[in-house]
């Protein structure tokens, strides 16, 4: 019996992605005064995939799940981008994220482009044997639209270098025998040990922390008892709490997809992640901290406030309440147009995502390289590459913040922007 899958209705946390992004976007292209040929490419997406594919079910019956793979753009190089596993996914969340990827990877120096995609679904619902004939058939679905010199896929929310190894092993094993090896670098975030880069699992993390880090350091402020708040203790979130509390910074409230926790005196980052692995993964009834209720959570008194869950959660509604002074979008899309005037106004800085998320995409870049290149690279070398290679984005992005007397965001856009329209004008337009 084929029997189709429920989806649930999308939460409203995506609503407006696409206008916020684009938005975002025209505000930059309006100030560089961008070409207005390429302003009409970059607007819209190059390659849209929706896929419906059925998968049997541990009890013996099928359900069809939908897929998305979203190219937006490829002018400085092969797409690049995550698939993530979440309720909220559909056309215009990838479409969103896959621009934002464009942005990332151009503002990075990479040489890539943008995309992004993935499957609408709640992972938590299924067995890892469904979640792996899920991904899988997925894959295969998708064929010769991703590739290791086209489209390469990675972790985002809810997927893992667990996933990235079933998508590997799937997609090598539709090629002949002597091209498999070839074909390791079609996703990155893969298991080390399994083609996967050493440290890619932090570089995210390590990313926000370092962003956070520069910012201090730019204004002759040291992170040592600054105490600092995370949205999403997965693993953009984890790891930057770890970075920062090595650093001497204290973690006084966290916030999952479960609940939300306080602590005027300090949340210890290890004890929390231990106790959420031995608790199915959710935070909550963490002994050393109390709850509150999540609609307060981003008015929690704190310096630094980092959002690493999903899009769309600072907007008007609370971006009055915000105590901090610092923002670090750790995750995508975190704040949308209106949330962040009000934090301008109020003088709150925001290190905008493409930037302060980057430390991901940069690692996957390491990792690519290392397969391509058949090398196998040390942690201490590549976190001294991802540092360097990030200092390098902060400086330029804060200059020309200061230059033009612009946002963070906008100097960021308008960077990435500017060397996208310059390929595209040394290049011509075929035919
Ligand atoms: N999903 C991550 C992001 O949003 C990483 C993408 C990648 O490494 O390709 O940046």
């Amino acid at each position: 019996m084929i029997k189709t899958q429920t989806v649930e209705k999308p939460q409203p946390v995506k609503k407006g992605m696409l206008d916020n992004v684009l938005e975002q976007f025209n505000h930059a292209a309006d100030k560089i005064e961008l070409n207005p040929n390429v302003r009409k490419i970059l607007s819209i997406t190059n390659t849209e995939i929706i896929i419906h594919f059925p998968v049997r079910m541990d009890n013996g019956d099928v359900e069809v799940f939908t897929g998305y793979r979203v190219q937006h753009n490829n002018a400085l190089g092969p797409y690049k981008g995550g698939l993530r596993y979440h309720p909220t996914v559909d056309i215009d969340a990838a479409r969103a994220l896959a621009m934002w990827m464009t942005w990332k990877t151009s503002l990075a120096g990479l040489p890539y482009g943008g995309a992004k995609g993935g499957i609408q679904i709640d992972p938590s619902k299924y067995s890892k044997g469904e979640l792996e004939r899920i991904t899988r058939r997925f894959t295969y679905a998708l064929g010769e639209n991703i590739g290791p010199e086209h489209d390469i896929p990675a972790p985002d929310v809810n997927t893992n270098d667990q996933t990235m190894a079933w998508i590997a092993d799937t997609y090598m094993s539709t090629k002949s025998t002597s091209e498999r090896s070839k074909n390791q670098h079609v996703v990155t975030g893969k298991p080390v040990g399994s083609g996967g880069l050493e440290g890619r699992d932090r570089a995210t993390g390590y990313g926000v922390f370092l962003t956070i880090k520069f910012w201090a350091e730019k204004n002759n402020e040291s992170l040592k008892g600054k105490t600092f708040i995370v949205q999403g203790f997965g693993n953009v979130g984890y790891w930057a709490a770890h970075f920062l509390e090595n650093e001497g910074a204290k973690l006084v409230g966290v916030q999952d997809a479960f609940g939300s926790l306080q602590n005027k005196e300090g949340i210890k980052v290890e004890d929390l992640f231990n106790y959420g692995k031995a608790n199915k993964g959710s935070i909550v009834g963490f002994p050393e901290a109390s709850e509150l209720d999540s609609k307060n959570f981003f008015g929690l008194d704190c310096d630094i406030c980092i959002p690493a869950a999903l899009g769309n959660q600072i907007t008007k509604h609370n971006a009055r309440s915000l105590k901090a002074t610092l923002v670090a979008e750790g995750a995508n899309g975190p704040t949308d147009v209106e949330g962040e005037k009000i934090l301008i106004e109020r003088g709150i800085t925001i290190i905008p995502d493409i930037m302060c998320n980057s430390g991901g995409v940069i690692g996957s870049y390491f990792e690519w390289l290392q397969n391509r290149n058949g090398e196998l690279w040390q942690m201490d070398e590549i976190l001294e590459k991802l540092e360097k290679k990030l200092r390098t984005t902060f400086k330029k992005v804060t200059a020309y913040s200061e230059e033009n007397d612009v946002d963070m965001r906008t100097a960021a856009f308008s960077i990435a922007i500017e060397r996208i329209e310059k390929a595209y004008i040394l290049r011509g337009i075929f035919p």
